[in-house]
């Protein structure tokens, strides 16, 4: 495995498992701080080894790949939750410093053990149980009513692995699984939400932390295609409210790095958290065009222990939409059409393959006006995606 070349200057690397979107996008970032990233990709052309030098080819399930990549790297932070135990475990027993830390990336990577954590701290969640049996998923939905939401705990994303079951005979597919004997199937109530909510901080090995403003998340298909930044109307006392809980997660979690905070807005004008991710994520990325500090410099700021950078925003709204794959696999073609259309929007592309649904980049667009921006930023998404032509 060849070496990541390290700037003069005593700059560190920083290495990612995992070759995804979230690492490419700290590629600019880092480009700008001098600090060198190594990332373990999955494949050669993975999204972020198509950007990065040093990206060596290796399975994040794989121990072996994983530490020889690891020895060359200062500190190691991750694409994406999947790690398995055994191998974090590893790491820290090579004194590898890892952010976040298993002890805290647990909470992302498996809902029950979220789900526990979270109501022994008091904090606000969806009523839940774990369920192994029908009867079980029948005794909960006559609790909550139906319908029920069934979750894998772990492993799921983009709404995958979740389940919207009006019976419990909808569930039996899922509760027959051999993995469901293990870990059984979290329930949850199906929340009257009137919106979707996320709140992004930043926390260092330090203790130093810093939030952005409270987004809304706006979810197609339980995909998210939309984020609006700040959430609007938000009554500022929710949103003060969401910012010092998701603060308090991060330091009773001792995460370190991003954490984003997915919530409820409930009909009452509460919240409920929904789900946490310990790393950059979606409902960030309106942050690299709309904030003083985007999310994937803070990211890197933080897993370094530096001094955290702003994150104010520095218009009134910036709105994101993400560009799904469509049918059409050209993509490039349609830059000439987005930009010559709106200058102002920020257009982002993941170099990935097109498949129907994959998120494959996103537009930033930032203003006075939100109606104008949202209408620009998925106009440009939409374009670009191939669903409308002129
Ligand atoms: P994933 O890990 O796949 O993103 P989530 O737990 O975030 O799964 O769920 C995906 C989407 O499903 C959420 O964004 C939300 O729209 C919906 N959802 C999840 N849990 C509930 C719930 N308890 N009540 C209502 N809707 C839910």
């Amino acid at each position: 495995m060849s070496q990541p070349q390290r700037a003069p200057g005593g700059f560190p690397v920083v290495g990612i498992i995992g070759g995804g979107q979230l690492a490419r996008m700290c590629a600019g970032p880092a480009a700008e701080l001098g600090v060198t990233l190594s990332v373990l990709a999955e494949a050669p052309d993975a999204s972020a080894a198509l950007v990065i030098p040093s990206a060596p080819v290796g399975s994040h399930a794989d121990l072996a790949a994983v530490l020889a990549f690891a020895r060359d790297c200062d500190v190691v932070t991750f694409d994406h939750e999947h790690v398995p135990a055994p191998v974090l475990a590893a790491l820290v027993a090579e004194g590898m410093p890892l952010h976040p830390s298993p002890a805290a990336l647990v909470f992302a990577q498996d809902k029950v053990a979220m789900r526990e954590r979270l109501t022994a701290g008091g904090i606000p969640v969806p009523r839940w149980t774990v369920a192994r049996t029908e009867a079980q998923v029948e005794a909960f939905g006559a609790q909550t009513g139906w319908p029920v939401v069934v979750k894998t705990p772990r492993g799921g994303y983009d709404g995958k692995g979740v389940l919207i079951a009006d019976q419990p005979a909808d569930v039996r597919d899922w509760l027959s699984r051999p993995e469901t004997t293990d870990t059984g199937l979290l329930l949850e109530e199906r929340v009257p939400f009137v919106r979707e909510l996320a709140a992004l901080i930043a926390r260092s090995p330090s203790g130093q932390a810093a939030a952005w403003p409270v987004v809304e998340t706006v979810q197609t298909d339980g995909i998210c295609t939309e984020v609006l930044a700040p959430a609007p109307g938000i009554d500022p006392a929710l949103a003060a409210q969401i910012t010092a809980t998701a603060l308090r997660i991060a330091g009773d979690l001792g995460v370190t790095g991003v954490l984003a905070v997915e919530l409820f807005e409930t009909p009452e004008g509460g919240f409920l958290v929904n789900e946490l991710a310990m790393r950059p994520h979606n409902s960030g990325h309106w942050s690299m065009d709309g904030a003083v500090t985007g999310q994937f410099e803070q990211h890197l700021r933080a897993v370094l222990d530096l001094p955290l950078g702003d994150p104010t925003p520095h218009h009134p709204w910036t709105v994101m939409a993400n560009v799904l794959g469509g049918d059409d696999e050209e993509i490039y073609s349609a830059y000439r059409h987005v930009m010559a259309r709106d200058p102002g929007a920020k257009v982002h592309m993941y170099g990935k393959g097109v498949r129907p649904g994959r998120k494959i980049g996103h537009v930033n667009v930032s203003g006075e006006d939100l109606g104008d921006a949202r209408e620009r930023a998925g106009h440009a998404a939409a374009y670009l995606q191939g669903s409308v032509r002129e």
